[in-house]
């Protein structure tokens, strides 16, 4: 018996199965273009949602993904579940398994959580974002944005990227720096010294008005002010003030920068200008591209034998 492979973080993953993923995803977003935008590739298959935190664009995408494949889909509402009686994660999976699930997408607040889950059931596992740990289809659907404004440029020598804000407790950051890394991307972290991690993952500085007239990418962070101790940041318009895209930091940016952000955006706090005039906004193609990227690891994990069944050829 083949083991059965999972998507539950961009090291784990490995460099090759991530550009054969780039190239599924480019594949994926030509099916999302198409007037009737679906293929049979995963009829018959059961792929179910569990989300145990919140969840607006990742949810909704992963759900959309699964769709345009023509899979099954359960999606398990937490808070109205029988997690609610006090039923064990452990005893949710392995219910739900036995009513015949290929792929579970988990997100949970415990780093973590999809290597636990992956012992009670034969499903495959996909991360959709464990804790402050990995968030790896986010990092995927960002490498193919770039990947795509670059013109399908397969490597990222020589590009640099800041990566700004709330790296500590992000999820995101630490897919984000591993891919572009990967890549051959220069990654460059700007925070206050507070909001780093304790252990290194990439050179760093504290000065976002150094950076932000020269880099390729400027990528923003949410402030995750749900996993924040007190006093990591001073109050008042301080942080703004020194790490946020501002309109006057915007005029500074290259015509040809790339800005992103993961989404849900904090207007007033990481951004206060609205991207929707700023060309070098890449966020809603980071959204639209979220799609593709979910439906390849989807296929990837459950497809058979590299066909759409729609005559195409993965
Ligand atoms: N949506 C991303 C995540 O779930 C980013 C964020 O919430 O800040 O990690």
């Amino acid at each position: 018996m083949t083991e059965r492979r999972h998507f539950r973080s961009i090291d784990e993953v490995g460099i090759d199965s991530i550009r054969r993923l780039l190239d599924v995803t480019d594949h994926m977003a030509e099916v999302s273009r198409r007037p009737n935008p679906k293929v049979p590739a995963l009829r018959g298959r059961t792929i179910c949602n569990l989300f145990f935190e919140d969840s607006t664009r990742t949810r909704m995408s992963f759900d959309t993904a699964a769709k345009r494949l023509s899979a099954d889909t359960m999606t398990l509402a937490v808070g109205s579940s029988s997690v609610n009686k006090g039923e064990s994660l452990r005893d949710t999976v392995e219910t739900l398994s036995a009513m015949g699930v290929d792929a579970f997408v988990i997100r949970h607040r415990t780093a973590g959580t999809p290597w636990q889950i992956a012992e009670w059931t034969n499903a495959a596992i996909v991360n959709a974002g464990d804790g402050w740990h990995a968030h790896p289809t986010q990092a995927l659907l960002d490498a193919y944005t770039i990947r795509t404004r670059l013109g399908g440029a397969t490597s990222f020598d020589g590009l640099s990227v800041a990566i700004v804000g709330d790296v500590r407790h992000s999820r995101v950051a630490r897919s984000v720096t591993q891919i572009l890394t990967m890549l051959g991307a220069d990654v460059r972290l700007v925070a206050p010294r507070t909001l780093l991690p304790p252990v290194p993952m990439a050179p760093s500085s504290h000065d976002l008005d150094d950076v932000v007239g020269d880099v390729d990418v400027l990528y923003l962070l949410r402030m995750q002010s749900e996993r924040m101790g007190t006093g990591l940041v001073p109050g008042g318009t301080e942080y703004t003030d020194r790490f946020a895209l501002t309109p006057a930091r915007a005029r500074r940016l290259r015509r040809d920068a790339m800005v992103m952000h993961p989404g849900p955006m904090n207007r007033g706090v990481e951004i206060t200008v609205d991207p929707s005039t700023l060309g070098q906004s890449l966020i809603l193609d980071q959204v639209t591209n979220g799609i593709a990227a979910r439906m390849a690891v989807l296929f990837d994990l459950l497809g058979s034998s590299g066909t759409l069944e729609d005559g195409s050829n993965v």
